[in-house]
């Protein structure tokens, strides 16, 4: 069932934080038990080898998930002619971006990477971010264990933890929306083809479907990864030796291959250990639950946001009413 924030809203002062909070701590302790390793997990697979910057995925994203415009990065011209963001940023969930130096040279494509143990997801109080179908928010036909990370705009209410949580400086945030909204790419889950099974039934990436020289590719990642090390074990001369995604950071659902003569951290991706970073702040956020303390504080403090919140979507609508 979904929650909205009326709904939460209504509940948490019916309830009392104290309430909501024994609820929600149930649901963390038992998120800690899902299965971390999902068979039926779907990702992307980038091979930096193959693209060529042509940028179709970057536009093909944009109509896909009705985003307006960026002309951030023809600032200082008369007239921006085009679409062209410089970075992932409130209208842009996906980008190319280019690496150089001398004569080494790769293309880098950036969006979420659908960690497999996500600190967005961990830092989030309000369950606003969660793997589909787990954890203390799932909704009404949501499949379980595809592992990608969703988001919920009904319930965030706009702290931005998960911006300082991702090590992938990932989420970005509506700056100059009157009701913002945290911004990051969900695998195109609402392209959905229903019609098909397997991956293509939860979900169907807008930018792999038009991209022309297949440089980045859907599927189950169990898969993906097969495919990555296969590509490495055919051409060892061509590709970098590691596939950047397997364990950096616990896994992440979205996996790169890179040129022999570059390194991920060239291409921007950090360096990594191999356990995830959630898996130590769950266990911070989850003691005090463990051991009866309420953060009632924390509570009382959603409750203001959210209450806020909904103020201004009245407002809003009434504005729109009238109009
Ligand atoms: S890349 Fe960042 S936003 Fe995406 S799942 Fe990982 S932590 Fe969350
Ligand atoms: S569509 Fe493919 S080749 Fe073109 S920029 Fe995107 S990933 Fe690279």
């Amino acid at each position: 069932m979904r929650i909205s924030r009326r709904s939460l809203l209504k509940g948490a002062a019916a309830a009392g934080a104290a309430g909501a909070v024994t609820a929600l701590a149930g649901k963390a302790e038992a998120s800690e038990h899902e299965s971390k390793h999902r068979p039926d997990a779907v990702g992307m697979l980038y091979d930096s080898t193959l693209c060529v910057g042509c940028r179709a995925c970057v536009t093909k994203c944009k109509e896909a998930n009705q985003l307006p415009v960026d002309q951030s990065a023809m600032q200082g011209t008369e007239k921006a002619v085009y679409d062209a963001p410089s970075d992932l940023n409130g209208q842009t969930k996906n980008i190319i971006k280019v690496f150089k130096d001398g004569e080494r040279f790769a293309f880098m494509k950036q969006q979420c990477m659908h960690c497999v143990e996500p600190s967005c997801v961990s830092v989030c109080m309000m369950g606003a971010l969660h793997k589909e179908g787990e954890g203390t928010r799932s909704f009404e036909g949501e499949n379980k264990g595809t592992g990608i990370v969703v988001y919920d705009k009904y319930t965030c209410v706009g702290c931005r933890y998960c911006q300082i949580a991702c090590s992938f400086n990932v989420p970005k945030f509506e700056w100059f929306d009157p009701l913002p909204r945290i911004v990051k790419c969900e695998l195109c889950k609402h392209r959905a083809d229903k019609n098909k099974t397997g991956p293509l039934a939860v979900a169907n990436p807008a930018c792999c479907e038009v991209c022309p020289r297949e440089a980045v590719i859907y599927g189950k990642r169990e898969e993906l990864l097969a495919i990555a090390k296969k590509r490495i074990a055919a051409d060892p001369k061509r590709y970098n030796a590691k596939v950047y995604g397997e364990k950096e950071g616990g896994g992440t659902q979205v996996l790169y291959l890179a040129p022999a003569s570059v390194s991920f951290q060239e291409l921007g991706l950090p360096e990594l250990p191999e356990h995830s970073a959630a898996s130590f702040s769950e266990h911070v956020s989850h003691t005090p639950y463990l051991h009866g303390v309420t953060p009632i504080a924390l509570y009382a403090t959603a409750a203001f946001l959210i209450h806020r919140n909904k103020k201004k979507e009245e407002e809003a609508e009434h504005h729109e009413e009238g109009k």
